[in-house]
């Protein structure tokens, strides 16, 4: 298959909807990006990687990095972390506290706001004062990239705006599902939600989850194949808050966004991709992003269905 092709075909078809969607506007330091930029990265098992647009900028991976921490919680704990965090998609924005209320402070899913708050609070566990530093380092290695980091002015900037986040921990420490000191869990919600990647970086990081947990390219082994089952049901069906079935019926295959405009999908057995435009949906999620990944599998065949 013809990939520098087809990538080029995607940046010209894209290119009319730049007129729109939105940057995320509620974390300001999120506001100032510049909105009319576009890279798409592809990852492949035996080391080839293919590019086209701003791939070497980096961006706010933002909720992308949820991945990460669930995939490291995961690891940890095993399935005992499915008392504290559910795997159902919630049908409800992405820092809907409503839900959560009537559930008894149990979140739906890992990869909505107040599931990673519990995640990073579960790691936390663990690491105690570390916590942060496991994060990064973890991403660093999935990377194979030491110089990975995270941006102080957005973490600062969501720490000043977050009072959802906020609503959402102290609820949740209400239903007693939080364990460690609310400000501490979510300054270190707010660092992993602030790491910066750009899209060559975000897809070879996730290519163990192409290949049952196992990086096919230096052989490592992050997490179980039955694991790395679960983290790409949960990519498909919850990946993309209350726009998955959406994204699962435009595109076919498990993925995760970000409000920096990112969004990672994963083709098992072949590849892992990662696509960035900063304006959003009203849900969400990156309108050009999601509309380069459903041009992709159309074009390619490649999708799980
Ligand atoms: N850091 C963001 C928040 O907590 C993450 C949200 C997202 O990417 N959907 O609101």
């Amino acid at each position: 298959m013809n990939f520098d092709q087809i990538l080029k075909e995607i940046q010209k078809e894209i290119a009319p909807l730049f007129k729109e969607g939105q940057v995320a506007n509620y974390i300001p330091a999120l506001a100032n990006v510049n909105p009319n930029q576009f890279a798409m990265s592809l990852q492949l098992f035996d080391g080839t990687s293919h590019h086209i647009g701003d791939v070497d900028t980096e961006f706010s991976i933002q909720s992308i990095s949820k991945v990460y921490t669930f995939t490291l919680a995961l690891h940890l704990y095993g399935k005992e972390l499915y008392k504290n965090v559910g795997h159902e998609p919630s049908g409800n924005s992405f820092n809907s506290l409503i839900q959560l209320e009537y559930e008894h402070g149990i979140p739906r899913n890992p990869f909505i706001n107040a599931g990673a708050i519990v995640t990073t609070d579960l790691l936390m566990n663990t690491y105690k004062d570390e916590t942060f530093a496991k994060i990064l380092s973890f991403i660093q290695e999935v990377c194979d990239d030491e110089k990975i980091t995270y941006d102080k002015e957005v973490a600062f900037s969501e720490k000043e705006h977050g009072y959802r986040n906020l609503a959402l921990i102290n609820m949740m420490k209400s239903f007693d599902n939080i364990t460690n000191d609310t400000h501490n869990v979510i300054a270190d919600y707010f660092k992993h939600c602030s790491i910066s990647m750009n899209t060559k970086q975000l897809c070879r990081s996730m290519l163990f989850l192409a290949n049952h947990g196992i990086d096919p390219i230096n052989n490592k082994q992050y997490l179980t194949s039955s694991q790395a089952k679960r983290i790409n049901s949960l990519m498909l069906t919850c990946g993309h808050y209350d726009a998955s079935g959406d994204f699962a019926f435009q595109v076919g295959l498990p993925g995760k966004s970000g409000v920096g405009g990112g969004i990672v999908a994963i083709v098992p057995g072949v590849m892992a991709l990662s696509v960035w435009s900063p304006q959003l949906n009203k849900k969400g999620n990156s309108l050009i992003g999601t509309k380069a990944l459903e041009l992709f599998t159309t074009k390619t065949g490649l999708s799980i269905f």
